[in-house]
Order: structure tokens, then sequence, then C-alpha cells
């Protein structure tokens, strides 16, 4: 039975020894002087989400070349492949790679490449996602229209970075040109901001959402589904749940305080992502185990292969 991940950052899963690695071929200086660069990384105690975005620069820092770029997406696949999954769909702000010696067709380039390279060792099949960052509305038009002209070598389109103040519908005509191009889109929602952003995502053509757990707020203590609520289960719209990422975001003080449980047995489409490894020191293995601590009985069903939830088809 396949396995896949729909929700994975690129610049958020380095491995710690290639960071380490990276940091030292082009002279970083603030990883180049750190020896437990797992220990640096790992925001998982830290109390405000500008200490953890913090950890983001340094990644980005080491993303700045074809072979990098290349090695890190090669490396994520290879990660995924040992953690049992068949489908990998990583995600990344493209722009953020972009410099005078590299372009943004090199940077999607770059990622496809090593990909291609797992594919070929483990047969592991994996595609990009590029997220537009929607405090930068200039951003998010630039992805979109990224998206569109190299439409071949991306799987979808997505919003990403603080999501309070920032609603999708800020954003409606890039979704429509995108959506209008055939192009499959997902958006951060119902993380930072509650059932409204959900409802904006829906409205704006995402097919499935990143987190979504916030859903549970038009959800009332005796089961009744608000609007909202109701669309995403009658439409068996995927929720992208990242357990971890959301404790050590704040979001609940413990795995059973999640909702995934809840709305699992409710009858919602969930299903298990990393968000990212190596802020959040998980991977899909470690996802398992919290899922089962927040009450899942069988979370491998939920990394099942559903093939319409794929972007990867
Ligand atoms: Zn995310």
């Amino acid at each position: 039975m396949y396995k896949q991940v729909l929700h994975d950052h690129l610049d958020g899963g380095l491995r710690p020894s290639t960071a380490k690695e990276l940091a030292k071929r082009t002279n970083y200086k603030p990883i180049n002087d750190i020896n437990d660069v797992a220990n640096f990384f790992d925001r998982s105690s830290s109390t405000s989400l500008e200490d953890y975005l913090e950890a983001f620069t340094h990644t980005i820092a080491l993303m700045q070349s074809y072979s990098n770029l290349e090695q890190i997406a090669y490396e994520a696949a290879v990660d995924m492949y040992q953690n049992d999954i068949n489908f990998y769909e990583s995600r990344y702000a493209p722009f953020y790679s972009v410099n005078d010696d590299l372009s943004p067709k090199d940077v999607l380039t770059a990622i496809n490449s090593g990909f291609k390279q797992a594919e070929n060792e483990f047969g592991i099949v994996s595609g990009l996602i590029l997220c537009g960052m929607r405090h930068d509305p200039d951003n998010v038009k630039a992805v979109a229209e990224l998206a569109i002209e190299y439409k071949e070598l991306i799987i979808g389109f997505d919003i990403a970075g603080p999501e309070l103040n920032y609603l999708p519908s800020m954003y409606k005509d890039s979704f429509l040109k995108v959506k209008n191009e055939g192009i499959n889109i997902t958006i951060h929602a119902g993380e930072g901001d509650g059932v409204q952003s959900i409802q904006e995502a829906l409205d704006n053509g995402a097919k499935r959402i990143g987190h979504g757990v916030r859903i549970i707020e038009d959800i009332s203590d005796n089961n009744e589904l608000g609007p909202t609520a109701d669309r995403i289960l009658q439409n068996n719209i995927p929720l992208e749940v990242c357990i971890t990422s959301n404790l050590h975001t704040n979001m609940y003080k413990n795995p059973q305080d999640h909702p995934i449980s809840r709305l699992h047995n409710l009858g919602f489409n969930i299903s298990l992502n990393t968000d990212n490894r190596l802020m959040s020191n998980t991977s899909i293995d470690n996802e398992l185990n919290v899922a089962k601590a927040a009450g899942i009985e069988n979370p491998t069903s939920l990394l099942k292969y559903s093939a319409s939830d794929s972007f990867l088809n």
C-alpha cells in the first residue's frame, strides 16, 4: 500500500549533518561556529514565532547554489523513503534562493534534479509546491506568475508565512489565475487564524487545507457542524495535519489536546505530515507515534495513498 506526505517544507527539513557540511563549504559563520547543529536548529521549546522563524534564515542561507539545492532536495526525498514514504510533496518559497547566479528557473530545476536522483535510486516520487509568502503581496504575485510560467516543473501553489491578518482573499486574483491554468492549490489556513481563513481558502480554489485543524472551532461540543466544517466534510477536503508543528507553535500543550482524533472520528479526511523536520526535530516515524498519543488508533492508515488527495497525479 502506498504512503504519501503532502505537507513538508524543503527549507525546514535539512539534515543537521548537511547543514554543517554546506556551512563549511560556503564558510557560513553562524553555523560553522556551532558544534551541536541539531540542537541549534531545534525550536521545539521556542516561546515566540520570531524565534521559530529565525532558524529559517540559516537554512535559506545554505540554499543559495544549484548544487546545494539539488543535494537538499535529494536528501529530503531519501529521508522520506527511509520512513517508508512512496509519494513526497515538498514545498518552498522559490525567491528565497534567487540571486545573481541563480534564476527562478534554476531553483526549480535544481530541486527537481535532486528529486529525480532519489526517484532513480529508490523509486520515491516527489514534486514541488511553490509557496508565496503572504506577508509580501508582491512575492505572492510573482510566485503565482512563476508557477504559471513553469507549470511543468511544479505540482501546486500555496501561500505560507504569517496567517493572521493575511486572509486568502487578499490574493484572489493570483489564485484565480493559477486555478485557470489547471494548477492545484493548497492553502495554509486554520493554523494562525480561524474558520474565516479556512472558508476563504476554499472560496479561492484550495483543494486541500494546510493544517486546517482550527476547523474544530466550527464544530460545537455536541458535534454540530457549522457551514465551513460541513463543506469540508461533505467535499472530503483533505486536511494536511502536522501535530508536532502545532505543539511547537504553542497551539496545543500536548498531543491529547490536539483535535486530530475528534476530527478523525467525525469522518474528516486527515493526513499526517511533518511540516518542518529540522526545526521540530521530527520525522514521519515520529509523527506516527505522536498521532498515537493523540488518540489515533491506526496512524499508518492516515498515510495511505489516496489518489484524489495527491497533486503528483
Ligand atoms: Zn507548513
